[in-house]
């Protein structure tokens, strides 16, 4: 041995730690629900959290035990993130929009043992409370409130528990590859499957995602994570805004293009990220309010494809660029960034504008490829035209899905999106289809077979398929293709009838539409990409 470098582990609480020490004054600024603001700093974030995580360690929970949370983007979920994580047990993020069934389901799953939410959702875990009999301590992220206290007997409420706390607290020395947190994808069939990030591919992440040619994040930033923390973990904004030092606007529940806009105006944000549906919004508020958005550097688009015409008018009205990626729930998210090279400099406008379009090539620490064949290990040319299954491998890919005791990747070790795409030479990448026959709803999916299950049970109904139609404002909607039996009298409007009770107003149908008969395919599955070229389009001839 001639020599060596240190050795110390990628840990979260390294994260917070860091901003603690020389970011402290940094204001973390955040929108309550009742719609006043609260100014805070990392310093403050930090010593919650570890007044949090003192509290914690009374409850002798087991490393790696889950603690859950339902919560917008706050400051009080910003401090039980670190508190969770940073004491060895791992946080568990979930989706309030989800139908109670399904919650109590990802509770249940990941055998949660303390569940925190925001006073905001009290009512609906009330609902799923005795459904998830192992949670042990029910905690509101708020102050004493005496109304829900009398409805919710053994409920906690976070400040009344960190008030006598510490703020001194000694972070757990873990292994870097423990886990840290955990967030449920939806599946095409069945049910959701946990992903299970860990410390080090968290920190990775999260230095990945600060470069130049990805989210470019400093200590000069401001950014407003319009993604929510339970949607795969912010994109891992949190992380890498604690990382550089960077602001952050926590906008709470109100994701209206009006509250964002003056969310970006009233504290100067530079950077944004959301889904597309939420900058459609945003720029419609925009042009009513007048606002130039003129803090406004960059905005992240992700989630689901960025209309053109999206990317010309940031740019063209707003001076602000648009940076397309793509990535999902098992890749931490970011699996590509669209940022163009210095040889691109000298293309003209329309061939920019071209290459913009794509989702982006992979940060270091991200390959791709793509195959013949959905999970094979044939590749097929980067050439830029040819189209194939769209595989991923790298330090903050999934291997294998929570409680699952089998990897989830190819022989060869890739990871299988169920993207079909389209690569270049210089890794840029086109999303040209989904093999999986999800509907993304305004960012969040709804599952086709879900739907289709119900609708199926009707006594009037043969077959049924659901697909994704195009809609201006939520990108994409269910559509009901449905086959009534012989003698069925059923009308569209019983059908939609048929929903309530079942599943979540927002997953119901847009639309249903008869046919005599639904194409099948030689193995027998029904032709869903034929139903969707056929009726694809049959929501935007409504509106
Ligand atoms: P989720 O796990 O919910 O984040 O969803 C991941 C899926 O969303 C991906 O597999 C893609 O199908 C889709 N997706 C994400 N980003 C984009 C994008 N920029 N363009 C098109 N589809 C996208």
């Amino acid at each position: 041995m001639y020599g060596n470098m240190m050795f110390q582990p990628l840990l979260i609480s390294g994260l917070i730690e860091h901003a603690q020490t020389y970011h402290a004054d940094t204001a973390i600024i955040l929108k309550n629900t009742n719609g006043t603001i609260t100014e805070t700093t990392w310093g403050d974030i930090a010593q919650n959290s570890k007044r949090f995580a003192n509290y914690l360690k009374t409850l002798n929970l087991a490393a790696s035990d889950r603690v859950a949370t339902i919560a917008w983007n706050n400051h009080r979920h910003l401090e039980t993130w670190y508190a969770v994580s940073g004491s060895g047990l791992i946080c568990h993020t979930i989706n309030p929009r989800l139908f109670p069934e399904q919650l109590s389901f990802i509770i249940n799953d990941a055998d949660d043992q303390v569940l925190i939410f925001d006073k905001t959702f009290v009512n609906l875990v009330l609902s799923i409370k005795d459904s998830i009999p192992q949670v042990k301590q029910f905690i509101c992220l708020d102050a004493y409130d005496a109304d829900i206290a009398q409805i919710f007997p053994d409920i906690q409420f976070y400040d009344d528990l960190i008030q006598p706390q510490s703020e001194q607290f000694e972070w757990a020395k873990l292994d870097e590859n423990s886990a840290s947190s955990l967030c449920y994808t939806s599946g095409t069939t069945g049910n959701p499957k946990g992903v299970l990030y860990s410390h080090r591919s968290t920190v990775l992440h999260s230095y990945a995602s600060c470069l130049p040619d990805s989210f470019c994040l400093s200590a000069n930033d401001r950014v407003l994570p319009v993604v929510p923390m339970f949607h795969v973990n912010a994109w891992g904004t949190p992380y890498a805004a604690a990382m550089v030092g960077a602001s952050l606007v926590l906008p709470g529940p109100m994701l209206d293009g009006t509250s964002l806009v003056n969310l970006i105006d009233d504290f100067q944000v530079t950077t944004a990220l959301g889904v597309p549906t939420i900058w459609q919004g945003l720029l419609n508020a925009a042009q009513t309010l007048g606002s130039q958005l003129s803090s406004l550097k960059r905005n992240v688009v992700g989630g689901a494809a960025c209309p053109p015409s999206m990317i010309k008018t940031f740019k063209e009205k707003y001076q602000c660029e648009t940076i397309h990626a793509w990535g999902m729930t098992e890749t931490s998210p970011m699996g590509v960034i669209n940022q163009l090279k210095a040889k691109h400099a000298q293309l003209d406008d329309a061939a920019q504008d071209q290459l913009r379009l794509s989702q982006g090539r992979p940060p270091y620490g991200v390959q791709l490829r793509l195959c013949e064949q959905e999970n094979g290990t044939t590749e097929i040319a980067r050439d830029g035209r040819s189209v194939g299954n769209l595989q991923i491998k790298g330090h903050w890919i999934v291997d294998t899905y929570f409680g699952q005791d089998r990897t989830a990747l190819t022989t060869d070790g890739w990871f299988d999106t169920g993207d079909i795409a389209t690569l270049d030479q210089d890794g840029y990448m086109n999303i040209a289809d989904r093999s999986k026959d999800l509907i993304k709803s305004g960012g969040e999916w709804i599952s086709s077979v879900e739907l289709e299950n119900i609708a199926i049970a009707h006594p009037d109904i043969d077959m049924v398929a659901v697909i994704a139609a195009t809609h201006l404002k939520w990108d994409e909607r269910p559509v009901l293709i449905a086959k009534k039996s012989a003698h069925g009298a059923v009308t569209e409007q019983d059908l939609l009838d048929y929903y309530h009770n079942k599943i979540a107003k927002w997953q119901i149908p847009d639309k249903v539409i008869f046919v005599d008969a639904i194409p099948i395919g030689g193995t027998g599955k029904i032709l869903k990409k034929d139903l969707r070229e056929m009726y694809g389009s049959v929501l935007l001839e409504t509106e």
